[in-house]
């Protein structure tokens, strides 16, 4: 994979953990020649990754909106950044330059961008390895949310295979590198059935 886009807190979170990922998935990148792709922000676990990988002369490509375009926020080393008009536009963009989608810890903007993700490849209008890097267990809640919402019928069980979970930088590599797209057409019988 050439590039992937990151997702991740725009806070840094209480514990020393979830920085030390950030670092770890920067450091991969840097030693495996992957460019990330990000939010553009200076602030939380977007500025720590995106300093891990750029103190080591790695590709941190930033697409930003208009609107978060301040000083305070955006990161001004970056190797490229992208203004964009809207938070909507800058995920069609995002999406647009990766091979696929690592989550790490953060907030309501990380799982707005996990899910659309989710969303689009639910749908097979892609077909890219998503993975959640779940340090100390840190989406083991949402699993559990998706497991309730398969049991209950709103998720189908075969959409379980869209996101990869693991609990180390190497591992969800792996999986990522591993990742078998869906069969096409699994939409088109749900919608026939
Ligand atoms: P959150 O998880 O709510 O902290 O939001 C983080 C995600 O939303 C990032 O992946 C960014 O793409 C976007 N985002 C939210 N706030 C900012 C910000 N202040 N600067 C840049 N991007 C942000």
């Amino acid at each position: 994979m050439k590039r992937i886009v990151v997702f991740c807190g725009s806070s840094l979170g209480y514990k020393a953990v979830y920085k030390d990922a950030a670092i770890a998935l920067g450091n991969y990148f840097v030693h495996h020649q992957i460019g990330l792709v990000y939010g553009g922000g200076k602030i939380g676990m977007m500025g720590v990754l995106a300093d891990a990988i750029l103190e080591q002369k790695g590709e941190v490509v930033g697409v930003i909106p208009k609107l978060l375009k301040k000083e305070e926020v955006v990161h001004p080393k970056v190797s490229e950044m992208i203004v964009c008009k809207t938070m909507s536009e800058r995920k069609v963009i995002m999406s647009q330059l990766v091979e696929g989608y690592i989550t790490l810890p953060g907030g309501f903007g990380t799982l707005d961008e996990l899910f659309e993700a989710l969303t689009l490849n639910q749908l097979q209008i892609e077909q890219k390895p998503i993975g959640l890097l779940n340090i100390n267990g840190f989406f083991d809640g949402i699993l559990t949310q998706i497991g309730h919402m398969i049991a209950e019928g709103y998720i189908k069980p075969e959409h379980k295979k869209l996101f990869l979970v693991a609990n180390s930088v190497e591992t969800l590599m792996e999986k990522m590198h591993q990742y078998i797209p869906l069969e096409k057409n699994s939409i088109i019988q749900k919608v026939v059935r």
